[in-house]
């Protein structure tokens, strides 16, 4: 019988996923809010890693390894790091085949860069929009499986919750945006692929879809989190009106260098703190000694000259220019950390599997490779690798033979969305929001404390407490009123994980536990029992197999 698969989201994890899995043989239906064209894949600016020719500089697969462990703080699982690390030069094979255009030499070599706490120079790119270019050739790919009918793809579909009978998962409810209804659909296997939870967070480089729902409301389900302490602020970003506009790394890479002006002369603190690969620094170290300089930071690249700028780092080029009005070959960038990437998510184990069986998870939503801080370069990877690890483990099993009703999930759905669309409460949706993500910025800064992180935990428990008595205007998406709740929970987790963590590694830092002790060297993972969190060590590693 045919198997069919249920993927939620269509960024590179869940377009990787379909077409993967359609490859296979199986039946796919592959839903998101928005097209792929609008994922938050397509902001990746600066590349993907792959030891591509070992040995020929010194560099090898078991050097990415080390290199990824490492910047990790050793709490991601050798096994998974390394299938990740051995599937690259594979993968980057595999994404040239299908029409991703990355840079080259003249003779064809793939060129490769630098990147933040890497040894080589591994990061393969496009330009500056390596993200863009993938997720063209991967809906190029997609779009030749829709038309042999193996791949369904549906936009304007929101995950409300996943369908889960006696542990196993065996569809999802789906939220139409069209109709503004609920439906519901069966499938054997349900791989979500949601991405980070940016909108948590007032300032970030990320997408607003990336909101963290769809982890909160499988968090409440039975699934759980993990590790979700751990959230890279990318030093170099722009002020650019309320969002953050990322200065690739790729600018540092090509040799920028960072700097604060004292007395008019220029302090390059990170190379005076670690030589000459010192603005390559991993991200939590420059973030870090950026905000204790307590000084306003600068980032220049005139050096290099137009002619090269052009060559290597047009987008950043043009970025700065457009949105700042600064011409990079003559003047520094003003720039400042914010929040970008999340190494916590969903819990998985070595196939991608969730404690819930059949249900998966793949890409940024998903905790895995990262550990406590992830290199730039190795998520892209990740999503990839992800989607393939999850087609395998899927091939092997055979399709549940559940036949399920769903009419009574559907009904409680029905029912909520009429209080929802009738509430006359005085909380407005997205003043909670609102208030949610400048908590979220102040108490889960660069550097935490206990008493923030306290604070922090008492202000989304209130908004919880009201978060069912919430005023749904009817100007707003109901997608806005009934994710509320699951995106209060995450943001909850999140800071329940950060409280529990007593020590400083990685994106984690303590004020009042700088230190980084032995006895922590485990993930966090975190559960939800009718309303209690409850976080521990995995000291055993339960997830790493
Ligand atoms: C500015 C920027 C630059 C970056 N540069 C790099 C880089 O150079 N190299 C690198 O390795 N990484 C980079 N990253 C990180 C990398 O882009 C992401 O980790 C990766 O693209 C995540 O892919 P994904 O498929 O998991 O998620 P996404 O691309 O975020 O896709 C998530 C999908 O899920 C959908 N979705 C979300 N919520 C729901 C819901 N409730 N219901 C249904 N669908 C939903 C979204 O609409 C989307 O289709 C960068 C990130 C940013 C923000």
């Amino acid at each position: 019988m045919m198997k069919k698969v249920l993927i939620i989201g269509s960024g590179i994890a869940g377009m990787t996923c379909a077409i993967e899995c359609a490859g296979k043989g199986m039946k796919v239906s592959i839903v998101s809010p928005y097209p792929s064209e609008r994922a938050q894949s397509v902001l990746a600016a600066g590349g993907i890693n792959a030891v591509l020719e070992c040995g020929t500089d010194g560099d090898s697969i078991n050097c990415h390894i080390e290199d990824t462990l490492k910047g990790g703080c050793y709490i991601a699982g050798r096994n998974a790091v390394r299938g990740l690390c051995e599937d690259a030069p594979d993968i980057i094979r595999w994404l040239e085949k299908i029409g991703t255009v990355f840079s080259t030499d003249t003779d064809g070599t793939i060129r490769q860069r630098a990147f933040g706490g890497q040894s080589y120079n591994r990061t393969c790119y496009c330009g500056a929009s390596t993200g863009k270019q993938i997720v063209t050739a991967l809906i190029m790919e997609a779009r030749r499986l829709e038309g042999l009918g193996m791949i369904e793809r549906r936009t304007g579909i929101d995950f409300y919750s996943a369908l889960i009978a006696d542990g196993e998962c065996c569809g999802a409810i789906l939220h139409n945006r069209r109709t503004e209804e609920l439906e519901a659909e069966c499938a054997d296997f349900v791989v979500v692929a949601t991405g980070g939870m940016n909108a948590l967070f007032r300032m970030t480089t990320g997408s607003s879809l990336c909101d963290g729902y769809a982890a909160g409301k499988l968090f409440e389900q039975g699934v759980e989190l993990k590790n979700l302490e751990f959230i890279q602020y990318h030093p170099t970003t722009m002020i650019t009106g309320q969002k953050r506009m990322l200065v690739s790394e790729a600018a540092r890479g090509e040799g920028g260098r960072l700097y604060y002006d004292e007395n008019g002369k220029r302090v390059y603190f990170m190379e005076e703190l670690f030589g000459k690969r010192g603005n390559l620094m991993p991200r939590d170290v420059v973030s870090k000694c950026m905000e204790e300089t307590g000084k306003d930071i600068f980032l220049d690249v005139s050096f290099l000259g137009k002619e090269r700028i052009m060559q290597r780092i047009p987008e950043v080029y043009e970025l700065c220019k457009k949105y700042r009005g600064i011409d990079i070959s003559s003047q520094s960038i003003p720039v400042v950390p914010s929040v970008h990437f999340f190494m916590g998510g969903i819990a998985v184990n070595n196939e991608h599997e969730t404690r819930i069986r059949n249900l998966y998870a793949i890409g940024e939503c998903s905790s895995i490779y990262h550990g406590a801080n992830r290199l730039g370069g190795n998520s892209l990877l990740a999503a990839v690798h992800g989607a393939r690890v999850a087609t395998a483990s899927i091939e092997k099993r055979s399709p549940g033979n559940k036949q399920y009703d769903p009419t009574q999930e559907l009904n409680a759905g029905r029912e909520r969305f009429k209080e929802l669309r009738s509430s006359k409460s005085s909380f407005p949706v997205m003043y909670i929001r609102d208030m949610l993500a400048q908590n979220m910025q102040d108490d889960l800064g660069i550097e935490r404390n206990s008493d923030r992180l306290r604070k922090g935990i008492d202000d989304i428990s209130y908004y919880l407490s009201i978060a069912d008595k919430i005023n749904y205007d009817n100007s707003e998406r109901i997608y806005y009123a009934y994710s509320l709740e699951g995106i209060l929970t995450a943001a909850k987790a999140t800071l329940v994980c950060a409280m529990s963590r007593e020590e400083s590694r990685g994106a984690h830092l303590r004020s009042d536990h700088p230190q980084t002790k032995d006895k922590w060297t485990a993930s966090t993972i975190i559960s939800y029992d009718n309303g209690a969190y409850n976080t521990k060590l995995d000291v055993e590693g339960i997830y790493e197999n």
